[in-house]
């Protein structure tokens, strides 16, 4: 481990991942970016004879890690669909050869790491005959599946090609199979089992000998400090305020800020070096960027002559950069658009690789939830998910760490005792989130109660009556907007049948509701989250996997909001 990769000590539970492997167990490691996850398999694959094949899904990634691991002397290689005609014939004479020697002592040349793409397993058949040949040969190590939750259509980052991995087990049943995650709450662990067939991993024992070892290491990072701050309603105010944090807090570091759309990463990357008067260099990164171009921005960024990456989620996996001060969310919808909160933990974990200090900030505004039109989303399990966010933007007092422990433990039944690292402090303050050192004196408290109640009765009546609601319709009507009345019917085939209706305020509910539009949203989307509401989902708004956001669907009282 010193001699080649000049590491003097194992890291969280690397040393476990090692053992584990040398011992040929099936093991799956959840360990956060920058934890250190490839020794995990790059020093096994020194210590043990054969090849072992690593699946990754991103070429940058790997070539980094092949001149590395050259430059130590480890012999490296890689097959993409890109890899040319007589490079690829020479890598597989080399493995084919492998695969017919006997000595076991003579591994001078010996392919020690072999790294592909998924599809090279899910369409290439000579890549498979190839495998099956060093199988044969008793030279395949182990098999490594890199950024496993891609495996997973319930994780953040589903790869069709990472689906049909499952062959792997099916024709290799005694290989063993390490799979590697950063981010993977159990109903994603869950599937990935199931999918790479390996066997479950079993609660609170020490996994049996032929069980899955699973191993995790704390996913919080003591050096990341998150917050979440209000968002301005104009988005040129919004460059302003975002421009103005850079210059106050991180006049000279490196950043990201990550959008929902192209569109919105080009005019925010403009804006912002605008504003600040070309003070903030800027670059723009997305998919339709030239390939050239974004190895541009890669180096002019490592280099720092770009401060700030203003990016979708395209700019990620493969950022090598350590000294990222700071990740900035343009808004709450990126979470929204991942369906979940795991995509969130993975850009903001973008900072602070090198372990010093660094800034994960949300903007966030209730209704950039609301307001937003449609976004694709499969089933109900999606809306659970986009609640989880919502309740994590709205917090306003737990511990963020707190937050996303719970997030990522939920709904577990797994307790991961026998070989886990040491979650037991997961549940104590971070004492450094907004939500930690937020002085009370700040923190404005409302008694919400009687509006709370006020908007149940009217919804109540709303619905009584046969009307329906989205949130933006609820907080106009409860406020008094648009003449007091709603509509009836609608949808369907009462599609003629519609009336309007005028509320009576003071004999339903006591008189108007008197909040703020901003508050209102916030209290109807707190509502939500606290689960005294829900939204209806029409069969309409629900085909063809085309969800509309929360907001833009109708609203009812729960079971427990009636109680
Ligand atoms: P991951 O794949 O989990 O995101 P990497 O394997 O790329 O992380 O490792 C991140 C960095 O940490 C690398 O620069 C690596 O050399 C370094 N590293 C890994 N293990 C250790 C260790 N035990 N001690 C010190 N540095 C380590
Ligand atoms: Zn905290």
């Amino acid at each position: 481990m010193k001699k080649v990769f000049n590491i003097g000590d194992f890291r969280l539970c690397q040393e476990g991942v090692c053992n584990a492997n040398m011992d040929g167990r099936d093991i799956v490691c959840v360990m956060p970016t920058g934890g250190g996850k490839s020794l995990t398999y790059q020093l096994p694959a020194l210590l043990t004879p054969g090849c072992t094949l690593v699946i990754s899904p991103l070429i940058s990634l790997m070539t980094d890690q092949i001149l590395h691991l050259r430059e130590s002397g480890v012999e490296a290689v890689m097959l993409t669909g890109g890899t040319p005609r007589p490079l690829l014939n020479e890598i597989q004479q080399r493995l084919t050869s492998m695969a017919s020697s006997r000595a076991h002592g003579h591994q001078g040349r010996d392919i020690k790491l072999c790294y592909v793409t998924p599809e090279k397993i899910a369409k290439s058949k000579t890549f498979m005959s190839l495998l099956r040949k060093l199988v044969e040969g008793g030279k395949l190590a182990r098999i490594v599946i890199d950024e496993a939750h891609c495996a997973s259509q319930m994780g953040h980052d589903f790869r069709p090609d990472y689906k049909k991995l499952s062959i792997l087990r099916q024709f290799f049943p005694h290989v063993p199979i390490l799979a590697l995650s950063a981010t993977c709450p159990p109903r994603v662990l869950q599937d990935i089992l199931k999918i790479l067939k390996m066997k479950p991993v079993i609660d609170g024992k020490a996994a049996p000998p032929d069980g899955t070892v699973y191993f995790s290491a704390p996913l919080y990072r003591k050096n990341l400090h998150y917050i979440v701050l209000p968002k301005p309603s104009s988005a040129k105010e919004l460059i302003v305020t975002m421009s103005d944090y850079i210059m106050q807090n991180h006049r000279n570091d490196s950043g990201i800020i990550y959008c929902l759309t192209r569109k919105d990463a080009e005019s925010v990357a403009e804006s912002i070096q605008a504003v600040s008067n070309d003070r903030i260099k800027t670059g723009v990164y997305h998919a339709n960027v030239e390939d050239e171009q974004k190895e541009r921005l890669h180096m002019q960024w490592r280099e720092g002559k770009v401060q700030v990456v203003c990016a979708t989620i395209a700019f990620g996996l493969g950022i090598d950069k350590g000294n990222v001060r700071f990740v900035l969310h343009h808004t709450v919808l990126l979470a929204i658009s991942q369906k979940s909160l795991d995509g969130y933990y993975q850009e903001s974990g973008r900072a602070g690789r090198d372990g010093q200090d660094a800034d994960c900030v949300l903007y966030y505004r209730p209704q950039d939830a609301t307001r937003q039109a449609s976004i694709t989303c499969s089933d109900q399990d999606g809306m659970v998910k986009l609640h989880d966010i919502l309740r994590f933007a709205q917090d306003m007092q737990e511990c963020r760490k707190i937050l996303f422990a719970r997030y990522f433990s939920e709904s577990s039944d797994l307790s991961m005792a026998s070989w886990t690292t040491n979650e037991s402090d997961a549940m104590d303050r971070c004492g450094h989130c907004d939500n930690c050192t937020r002085l009370p004196a700040n923190v404005e408290h409302k008694d919400a109660t009687v509006e709370t109640w006020q908007i149940l009765k009217i919804l109540e009546a709303v619905e009584g009556s046969g009307g329906r609601l989205t949130i933006s319709g609820l907080s106009d009507l409860a406020r008094g907007l648009g003449g007091g009345s709603f509509e009836t019917g609608g949808g369907g085939k009462r599609r003629n049948a519609k009336e309007k209706i005028q509320i009576d305020y003071d004999s339903v509910a006591g008189g108007k509701v008197r909040l703020s539009k901003d508050d209102m949203e916030s209290l109807i989307v707190q509502m939500l989250v606290l689960r005294y509401l829900e939204e209806v989902f029409s069969s309409t708004a629900y085909t063809v996997n085309v969800y509309v956001a929360p907001g833009n669907q109708a609203l009812r009282l729960t079971r427990f909001a009636r109680e």
